[in-house]
């Protein structure tokens, strides 16, 4: 289990992709709260290396959502993300994009490789100033440990300790 957060900072609560990005935008500390100089830079790929990145990210900002739509796009039991402005993203290749829209009618462009199906980032359909990037694919992703999860209702029960469940021996080189 992840151990509490400091404290869950108003955009979060309010869920927040929007107030998220917003936070972003404006340059906001990020949730570990005023003074958190939180920068890395961090590069990845998809699967077979035909679209790559590099972002400066907060770390402060990584979180894990249980929402049913990132289960279903990602194929996992929740999604890990971390916001990164524009200015601050830098994309090799060419992703596919799907759009995917809300119930709320907000449309979002999901973007994944097309040769082998990696999912790289989200951003909104409109401005593309926030992309929200799907760190599996970073190279770095051990080092970033989530801050904060979301939509907790739809995660699935087991998902929240997996410390339990016997271990197959990993297999030898
Ligand atoms: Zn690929
Ligand atoms: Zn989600």
């Amino acid at each position: 289990m992840l151990s509490a957060p400091r404290f869950v900072p108003r955009w979060f609560e309010r869920s927040g992709r929007t107030q998220l990005s917003k936070a972003i935008v404006e340059g906001s500390d990020g949730p570990a709260g005023k003074g958190s100089k939180g920068r890395m830079k961090i590069d990845g790929a998809c699967h077979c290396g035909r679209i790559s990145y590099e972002a400066d990210i907060n770390p402060d900002y990584v979180t894990i959502c249980h929402c049913t739509d990132c289960q279903a796009f990602s194929g996992a039991p929740y999604r890990f993300t971390v916001p990164v402005k524009a200015e601050n993203f830098k994309l090799h290749g060419q992703p596919k994009i799907y759009i995917k829209t809300a119930d709320s009618g907000n449309k979002r462009a999901l973007a994944f490789c097309a040769d082998c199906g990696s999912a790289i980032y989200s951003t909104s359909l409109d401005d593309r100033v926030v992309f929200s990037l799907r760190l599996g694919t970073a190279k770095q992703r051990a080092q970033l440990v989530p801050k904060y999860q979301g939509w907790c209702r739809s995660a699935l029960p087991w998902a929240m300790d997996i410390s339990d469940i016997p271990r197959a021996p990993d297999p030898t080189q």
